[in-house]
């Protein structure tokens, strides 16, 4: 409780000094979700973000030396997944790892300890239960400045956190607050899974990445970065996915799409 309170109190002191115009640049440069957001939901992402580089242990890895730069860009990315929701900070995430690159890491079994590793032994990410999130920077930063083209590190590996959130190892379902919405999503999910490995196989061109047929886990993943980065397109071909990640992630992409330059990228 009092520690709750602490936080609280510091979180308000960080909130009510000025966002700093470096921080306000390097979003407008690296992270392209920013200019599509509304005024009041870039004020959201900027709180989030100054919560998530403040509380959060952010390491170099692999030589790279840690600059806010750095960050900030994958602080906002992260918080973009946050903008619906009321104090969630990822608190289940207390480090943040950052190689300069994709890194070649030793092959672990990947059996009930909840760890999900993305990109083989050469890796560009990971997301642990209860643990780090592991991430290659030149990746981080192409999935800031590269629009639309639905791959982004950091929304997938996030996403993963996500789905660890209720306390089980990552299964392709977050926490969800009705047992209606929950029976919904597996409907959904489990339909849209087995669509994705159908068209894959048969090398079919898809809107959804094929990695999302490794597990589930990977296809919420991989459908949370199409939801942020061609929400349009999810819309259209894929309706009911896009209406379940609409409900959990409390956020309508697509209708901000529609009308560019609310916000502005500054
Ligand atoms: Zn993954």
């Amino acid at each position: 409780m009092f520690l709750s309170w602490l936080k609280r109190r510091r979180r308000r002191r960080l909130l009510a000094q000025p966002f700093p115009d470096q921080r306000a640049e390097i979003l407008g440069h690296n992270v392209f979700h920013y200019g599509h957001l509304s005024k009041s939901e870039q004020a959201k992402l900027r709180d989030d973000l100054r919560i998530l580089v403040a509380e959060k242990n952010w390491e170099g890895c692999g030589g790279l030396v840690m600059t806010d730069e750095i960050k900030v860009t994958i602080a906002a990315q992260a918080a973009l997944l946050l903008v619906g929701f009321e104090d969630e900070y990822f608190d289940m995430v207390q480090s943040i790892l950052v190689y300069p690159d994709a890194y070649v890491a030793p092959d672990q079994t990947i059996t009930k300890g909840g760890v999900v590793l993305d990109g083989d032994s050469h890796r560009e990410g990971e997301a642990w239960y209860r643990g780090p999130v592991i991430l290659s920077w030149a990746d981080a930063l192409a999935g800031g400045r590269h629009e639309a083209d639905g791959d982004n590190l950091v929304l997938h590996e996030f996403a993963h956190q996500l789905d660890m959130q209720n306390g089980r190892s990552a299964d392709g379902t977050p926490p969800l607050a009705t047992r209606q919405q929950h029976d919904r999503w597996q409907e959904v999910i489990t339909a849209e899974f087995h669509r994705l490995e159908r068209d894959c196989r048969h090398g079919r061109r898809t809107l959804l990445d094929c990695y999302g047929t490794e597990n589930m886990s990977e296809f919420f993943a991989v459908s949370t970065e199409c939801f942020f980065e061609q929400p349009t397109d999810m819309l259209q071909h894929h309706p009911q996915l896009y209406d379940i990640l609409r409900d959990f992630y409390r956020q309508d992409p697509a209708q901000r799409m529609d009308s560019p330059g609310q916000g502005s990228a500054t």
